[in-house]
């Protein structure tokens, strides 16, 4: 292929989601030159490829949005409290229009490689089209769940019928009415999903394979009172969450489960049911610490589904069992466990008997157990966190690639970087609080951190940043140290990359919260940017000598 004029950029920013969007927003605020690329024909990241029925946000809109700019936060209305996919697709095509963002963005493009130049200090980026893009800098502003991953299930190519991923759903509405489906997995994007397929198709096969805890979301119109007690101080309670650990004001409790009195417990634990939300994790501030604390608030959630679920044997297989509650990403949903009492739906315990293969006409499990079906869907979640980046050929010094370095699981130093990829950002990378957290909060400290960085790079004339192995190294140490106080680790949850055959097992957020996170992110910056080697024009050019 021809080579075309590499473009020159100070920043190359990979993906046009919320974190790409606000970045764009930013660079051209501060006067950088930046571009964006994204794979998609839209922008939203997530909310363009997740477009199955029931999609919705697990933290409530008036969180779950833009907080840098007061007239856009106050002129906005949400419909509802956990808005759906179209209306927060919506929400990132106006902030598009709204900041001119369309013009600095290529669609249907994207970033194939990326190697970094020691002589210039610079990166040459190239599409998988051939085009070649020279930028200072590159910002992977990819997202964590945006490498839909599909099992390798033996003949997945015979079977006949329509397939889907959650995470790649058509733009075109898709009717089930009158059909058989089959849908396989039971995480979050299952939970959302299953109440919606099962009123229209004929029949409805769920194949769990692990039940997972989840809490309804009481959804419903946006309350105008509570609209206008969020937008009473809006800004200021903005700063408030952000000095939270998750991002999230939730009423975090401070008190401890197991000193409180078991009827009071209960007490707090069905108000917290009855609101409705992921607030229930904040009932008590031990249920991630203290596997009493958490047993307590599990059986509750398992009391709950039993009620619920009329067939005691499909409430059993329902309830979660192999892991704390919590330390897989908690659910939330409107009517799972009652769809379960529906005549046409079916749950099929796949743990004991996994799914065999797949034929033309359906899908055989365990012993020779088969049922054809029309539509299977894939609920089976995301190459999550470094599965995206990996996928780009990115080459730092002395060739090394991204994929090589991260072999045995993802180093970073606070989640921005990782040492020997100098002027590579990644944003909400492993290492930071990320999915743990309120994305769009940790979304707008990075894109925040990395616009002062940059500006602070010019002021002084410099040429290239990066970690040192050894910050790298002791960030990577803490994060291990801090997870594994809680009881996250003893979950196989795609945090610890046990979704995926043969990838490591390392917890790859940083667990020790938002707040702690930010201060330390912030401390770095002012202690001129501790932990990170930076370097002038005349030492890049020395050094590749
Ligand atoms: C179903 C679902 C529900 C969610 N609900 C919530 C929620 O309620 N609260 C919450 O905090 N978080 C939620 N999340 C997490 C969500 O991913 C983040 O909140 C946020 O949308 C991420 O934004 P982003 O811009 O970082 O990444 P994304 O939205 O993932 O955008 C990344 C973009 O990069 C593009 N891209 C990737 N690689 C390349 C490449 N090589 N070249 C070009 N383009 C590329 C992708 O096409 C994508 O458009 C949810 C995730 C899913 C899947």
């Amino acid at each position: 292929m021809a080579e075309t004029t590499p473009r020159q950029l100070d920043v190359l920013i990979v993906g046009a989601g919320f974190a790409g969007l606000y970045l764009l927003h930013r660079m051209r605020a501060v006067g950088l030159s930046a571009h964006v690329y994204e794979g998609a024909s839209g922008v939203g990241g997530t909310w363009f490829w997740n477009r199955y029925p029931g999609a919705r946000c697990d933290v409530e809109s008036m969180q779950y949005s833009f907080g840098w700019d007061e007239d856009l936060q106050q002129g906005w209305k949400w419909s509802e409290r956990f808005a759906g996919q179209a209306e927060i697709l919506q929400y990132a095509n106006h902030i598009a229009d709204r900041y001119d963002l369309r013009r600095g963005i290529t669609f249907n493009t994207r970033i194939a490689a990326a190697d970094f130049n020691e002589a210039t200090g610079s990166w040459t980026a190239r599409t998988e089209q051939g085009e070649a893009i020279a930028a200072r800098y590159v910002v992977m502003a990819t997202g964590c769940l945006s490498t839909a991953r599909i099992p390798d299930f033996p003949g997945l190519k015979d079977f006949k019928g329509r397939t889907f991923h959650t995470g790649w759903w058509p733009h075109e509405p898709i009717d089930f009415t009158g059909r058989r489906v089959a849908v396989v997995g039971t995480g979050s994007s299952a939970i959302q999903s299953i109440p919606v397929i099962a009123e229209q198709a004929a029949h409805l096969t769920v194949f769990q394979r692990t039940p997972n805890f989840s809490i309804p979301t009481r959804n419903g119109p946006m309350d105008d009172e509570y609209e206008h007690w969020w937008k009473d101080g809006y800004a200021q309670k903005r700063v408030d969450a952000r000095r939270t650990r998750t991002g999230i004001l939730n009423r975090q409790s401070p008190q401890k489960a197991m000193e409180t009195a078991p009827e009071e417990r209960l007490d707090v634990y069905e108000t917290r049911w009855k609101s409705g939300g992921t607030s229930f994790m904040g009932s008590f501030a031990d249920l991630i610490t203290s596997q009493e604390a958490n047993d307590s608030a599990a059986d509750f959630v398992r009391a709950k589904i039993r009620q619920v679920v009329n067939d005691p044997k499909v409430a059993e297989l329902l309830c979660p069992t192999n892991h704390p509650i919590g330390t897989k990403r908690i659910c939330v949903d409107s009517h799972y466990f009652e769809t379960y009492n529906r005549p046409n739906v079916t749950l099929v315990d796949v743990k004991n008997a996994p799914i065999t293969h797949l034929t033309e006409t359906g899908l055989a499990w365990g012993d020779g157990a088969f049922a054809e079906f029309d539509d299977i869907v894939f609920a089976t979640g995301f190459d999550a966190m470094t599965g995206t980046l990996t996928r780009v050929d990115i080459k730092g010094r002395g060739g090394e690639t991204l994929k090589d370095k991260w072999e045995g699981g993802p180093q970073t130093y606070l989640g921005l970087m990782t040492a020997g990829f100098p002027n590579l950002f990644m944003i909400t990378g492993p290492g930071s609080p990320s999915v743990l957290s309120n994305m769009i909060v940790s979304i707008e400290q990075h894109v925040d951190w990395i616009t002062d960085c940059l500006v602070a790079m010019k002021s002084r004339g410099m040429a290239t940043i990066e970690t040192t192995p050894d910050a790298e190294a002791a960030w990577v140490a803490h994060g291990n140290v801090v997870a594994h106080k809680t009881l996250y680790p003893q979950a196989n949850s795609w945090y610890m990359g046990a979704n995926i055959p043969g990838k490591p097992r390392v917890f790859m957020p940083y667990i020790g919260g938002v707040d702690v996170y930010r201060d330390k992110c912030d401390e770095v910056a002012a202690q001129g940017y501790e932990g990170f080697r930076i370097s002038q024009p005349a030492k890049v050019a020395q050094a590749a000598e």
